[in-house]
């Protein structure tokens, strides 16, 4: 097995991250949380769309550099 270094803009990206519907008391709203799976941190909450995900966070596990 080996562990590979690729470049991404967001964690949606990465094979890596999951995700669960926001609980709302819209049920007419629809947003996602990202999660990582690596070490279970939220990555980012309530986005509506991938234009509203962060950036790839610093406590990234498998980030080797920041570009
Ligand atoms: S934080 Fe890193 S390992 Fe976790 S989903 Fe994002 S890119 Fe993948």
């Amino acid at each position: 097995m080996a562990i590979i270094g690729f470049e991404i803009e967001k964690c949606n990206e990465c094979p890596l991250h999951r995700t669960e519907r926001t609980i709302t008391s819209d049920s007419f709203e629809y947003a996602l949380d990202y999660y990582c799976t690596v070490n279970n941190k939220v990555i980012d909450e309530y986005c509506e769309s991938i234009g509203e995900l962060c950036s790839v966070p610093k406590w990234c596990p498998l980030m080797l550099k920041e570009s």
